[in-house]
C-alpha cells in the first residue's frame, strides 16, 4: 500500500515531488514532517502535529 505523502507546510501531494523531504520532528522526535520542494524553496513554515513546532529548519 501506498501512502500519499503530502507537505506539512503547503498541503500538496508529493507523489511527483523529487525534492521533497521527510524528517522527524526536531523538538518531539515523533511526528514526520514533510515538506515540499515547493516549500522548502519558498522556505514555508512547517508546524509539526504533535507538538506544535514551528521552523524552517
Ligand atoms: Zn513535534
Amino acid at each position: 500500500m501506498e501512502k500519499v505523502l503530502k507537505c506539512s507546510a503547503s498541503k500538496t501531494e508529493l507523489t511527483n515531488d523529487k525534492g521533497s523531504v521527510i524528517f522527524k520532528c526536531p523538538k518531539c522526535g515523533q511526528a514526520d514532517i514533510i515538506r515540499s520542494y515547493h516549500s522548502r524553496e519558498l522556505a514555508t513554515k512547517y508546524e509539526c502535529p504533535k507538538c506544535g513546532f514551528e521552523g524552517p529548519n
